[in-house]
Formats: structure tokens, C-alpha cells, sequence
């Protein structure tokens, strides 16, 4: 009881000192902490201060530091390891930051944006907002927690719409368009202007699934002013503008339907998450007269709950095996009935040990890889040594079984250099801070930013971890 009324109190004076300190000055107080994603790709959590009401954006995992893939179970883990690993944000610099967490805020639901909730969440009094997809997924990853006991409410904000988080703060979904359904960009609109949080879209005008960007909206809260835009970063570095997920449709039907695979086994890999893109395999292996099988657990988490909300419809042949069992009754059955009824859409295009195409690969399913049969890899491999040797052990072992591998039927889910200038240009922040990346990625942006008229220091700001940055202008 007495450490109750302790706290209450010590809550109450950090109250009233905070809003002396605006009254009295009549100074704005506006403080962007970074806290992940600033040195790497990955593990993304931003705390944005107004007024002494933070709002967090993301909690993300920074996937290629241990050996985490869609597969993989980090439940077990406690967060101090983690930090120390560098898996997860490290959110012991909010302990210096003045102010209550009034609400945590999830973009979409790749697991470098929510996958370190189930870890970090507990610790924060606040409920944490979503899109029904993505709260989904948040909700899958509390389930699966074995270490903390995540009760933070959860309230779901659709795409479009707007809520009020504070009688000062309200925050707006901004339908956008990335590699995982029912994305957002998140703003948050402050008595001072708008704070937009780009992390992580594209422009994409033949989504597949969903519709396109709200680019209206965009344009409005651009007119209306916008005080700082925290933007990713991962493909600035690429001329141009990233190609819509229509034309990695179009690049999946040139590989499958223009190839002789008539009387072969046909295999296709990409991300579990990637609901489009496995929406356009079905739909081909419809085409070709083939039933659809999606195999692996995350292939089925991610479609299933996709189907089971109604954001996508799967061609009603359409097979799923997510538990070892039914992944091997599946596999029993295409054997017997013959591999050239069937399209397998399947788990481990990095060549993850343990995911479904590399135990295929190494007969640890019922399946056998035969001569001519087919495999495509709808996905880039992800850069960094691990997934290269890995990859690589895959490839070749499919190549042994004169397996025919293809590679190219892939378009990014992040936005490219000319995206980001239309971006900047639509929403005119005062200020700007890359983020999603390490210097060679947040530098690449911030000399986009001065091309259209602003200076590294001034308004462009580059971030590490654990940094923040302050605002202070008389109002
Ligand atoms: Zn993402």
C-alpha cells in the first residue's frame, strides 16, 4: 500500500513540473528518441515525447543477430539477455526520459517492428494499437511467450481511421502499401503538427492485396504541417522507384507457366508473412490446374489468420499444413498422387536449417526431389554471411537432384530513393530522421533530403541508438 501511494505521488509531482514547465515558458517540448533500428536493419522502437506523454512506436527483433527466422522460437528468452545480445531494443534509456507512456503504437506486423512486445511490453502501463492484422500477430506472439506475462490492452485502429490518445494527442492510420497486409503509416497529431512514422512502405498502385496507398491523406496532413518525419531507410540506396507487387505477379507467371513442368514436381519458397505474393501463386497454380499447398507453421499462421479476418481469399482448393503431422500427411499424399497435381508453397528461401525446404532438401520429409523438378525462390537472399552459407548448402544440394532452380521473381517491399523523395516531398516535414538502417543507409537518406533542400544537423538528423533528439521553439 505504502509503495502505492508512493508512486502516485512521485507520479503527480512529475505531472504538475511538466506542465509548469510548458505554462511558464510557453516553450514546445518535443524529444524523438531512438532507441532501435538506428545502427542495423532491425529491432525498430522509437519513443516520441510530447509534452511529457510519450507515445512508443514499434518493438521490434533484429532477426539476422541469432539465429532467428520464421521458425524460430526466441519464447524462452529473457529480455536483459536479449538486449545484451542486441536482438531486442534496448529501452533502459526510457528511464531518463521525463513523462508517462501514454500508448504503444505497432506499423504493421513484421517481427523487426513487433517481435520484441512479448518482451518489453510488460514494462510500460500503456495499451498498445494496431490494425486487426497486425494485432493478430501480436496477439499470436503473446500466446507463445513463455517467459513474461504480456496483459497490455489491445485496441485495434483500422487503416483511415483516427483516435484520440490523450486530450492532447490523437493518432491517425494511414493505409499504405508494403510486403504484409494491413500496414500502415502511422501519424501522430500533436497541438504542435503532425509526427509521421514511415516505417516500413512502398507506393504500390497493384498491391494484390489491399488497396493502394491513401495518398490523399498523405497530401493532407502534409498541407496541414508536419513538425518531424521519422522515415526508413532499408532501400534508399536503390535509384528509382521500388516495382509493385503486380510486377512480381507477372515475374512468378513467366517462371511457372512459361516453363515445361507439365509432369514435374513444382516448389515454390517465399515469406510467410508475404500474403500477396502467396495470393499470386495460388492463383497461377490455378492457372496451371494445380491445388495450392501452403507448408510450415509460419506459412499457415500467416495465411490462415489472413483468410480467417478476410483480408485475402485463397483459391477454395487451397491446402495448408502448418504442424509437423500434417506437414507429413501432405507430403505422403503428393508422393503417392503424383507431385505434378500439386503446388508446394513453402517455408525457408534463406535456406534456414530446420525450415521446410531445407528438410525437404535433405529427405527428412516423405518428399523426394527428382530430375526436372522445379524451385523457385520468390524472395532475395537476406545479406549477411549466415543466410549466404546457408543458401548456398540448399542450392546445391538441389542442383545435385538436377533440380531447376529460378530466382528472379521478386520485388522489395521497401520503398526506393524516388519513393522517398515524393514522400518528403507530399508531407514537407520541418524536420527529418532516417531510420531502419546503420549509417551507410540513414547517411544515403539524409543526402537525399538535402537534394530537396535541407541540411544534415539542422533538419536532417542522424540518430544511433539510445539518442535523442529535442525540439524546443517558442509557441
Ligand atoms: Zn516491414
Amino acid at each position: 500500500m505504502i509503495f502505492i501511494l508512493l508512486y502516485l505521488a512521485k507520479k503527480f509531482r512529475m505531472k504538475n513540473k511538466i506542465k509548469n514547465k510548458v505554462k511558464g515558458s510557453d516553450i514546445l517540448q518535443l524529444e524523438v528518441v531512438a532507441i532501435g533500428g538506428y545502427e542495423e536493419v532491425g529491432r525498430n522502437m522509437t519513443a516520441v515525447n510530447v509534452d511529457g506523454e510519450i507515445i512508443i512506436f514499434d518493438m521490434g527483433l533484429r532477426l539476422d543477430r541469432v539465429m532467428i527466422h520464421e521458425d524460430s522460437d526466441v519464447s524462452k528468452m529473457h529480455s536483459l539477455n536479449l538486449i545484451e545480445m542486441g536482438v531486442i531494443p534496448d529501452d533502459t534509456v526510457m528511464k531518463n526520459i521525463e513523462g508517462e507512456v501514454k500508448a504503444i503504437v505497432v506499423s504493421h506486423g513484421h517481427l523487426d517492428h513487433i517481435g520484441a512486445i512479448t518482451k518489453l511490453a510488460h514494462r510500460y502501463n500503456a495499451p498498445i494499437i494496431g490494425t486487426p492484422y497486425t494485432l493478430e500477430l501480436v496477439k499470436r506472439e503473446i500466446l507463445s511467450e513463455k517467459k513474461f506475462d504480456v496483459r497490455n490492452p489491445l485496441i485495434t485502429l483500422n487503416a483511415k481511421e483516427t483516435m484520440d490518445l490523450t486530450p492532447n494527442l490523437s493518432l491517425e492510420f494511414i493505409k499504405i502499401t508494403h510486403s504484409i497486409p494491413d500496414a500502415v503509416l502511422p501519424v501522430l497529431h500533436t497541438p504542435y503538427g503532425a509526427i509521421v512514422y514511415g516505417n516500413d512502405f512502398k507506393f504500390d498502385n497493384i498491391p494484390i492485396v489491399g488497396e493502394k496507398p491513401d495518398y490523399r491523406a498523405i497530401k493532407k496532413v502534409g498541407k496541414k504541417g508536419v513538425i518531424c518525419m521519422i522515415s526508413e531507410s532499408t532501400r534508399v540506396n536503390f535509384e528509382g522507384k521500388t516495382p509493385s507487387e503486380g510486377v512480381a505477379a507477372s515475374l512468378l507467371k513467366n517462371d511457372l507457366l512459361g516453363t515445361d513442368n507439365e509432369n514435374n514436381g513444382v516448389v515454390i519458397t517465399t515469406f510467410s508473412s508475404h500474403i500477396a505474393r502467396i495470393k499470386s501463386i495460388t492463383e497461377i497454380a490455378e492457372r496451371m490446374g494445380r491445388i495450392p499447398v501452403l507448408i510450415g507453421r509460419s506459412m499457415a499462421k500467416y495465411c490462415g489468420i489472413a483468410e480467417d479476418i478476410g483480408l485475402v481469399e485463397f483459391p477454395k482448393n487451397t491446402k495448408m499444413a502448418g504442424d509437423p503431422t500434417s506437414v507429413d500427411r501432405i507430403f505422403h499424399q503428393v508422393m503417392k498422387e503424383g507431385k505434378e497435381k500439386y503446388m508446394l508453397v513453402v517455408t525457408g528461401h534463406q535456406g534456414e536449417e530446420g525450415a521446410v525446404l531445407s528438410r525437404m532438401a535433405t529427405n527428412k520429409t516423405p518428399f523426394r526431389f527428382e530430375r526436372h523438378d522445379q524451385v523457385v525462390f520468390s524472395a532475395d537472399v537476406i545479406p549477411n554471411p549466415m543466410n549466404a552459407a546457408q543458401r548456398y548448402m540448399l542450392e546445391a544440394r538441389l542442383k545435385l537432384a538436377g533440380v531447376r532452380l529460378f530466382k528472379g521473381a521478386h520485388v522489395s517491399g521497401h520503398a526506393a530513393k524516388e519513393d522517398h523523395r515524393d514522400m518528403i516531398r507530399w508531407l514537407n516535414p520541418e524536420h527529418i530522421i532516417p531510420a531502419h538502417g546503420d549509417f551507410n543507409l540513414t547517411a544515403t537518406y539524409a543526402k537525399l533530403a538535402e537534394e530537396e533542400g535541407y541540411r544534415l544537423g539542422e533538419d536532417v538528423h542522424l540518430l544511433r541508438n539510445g539518442q535523442s533528439l529535442k525540439f524546443e521553439r517558442i509557441i
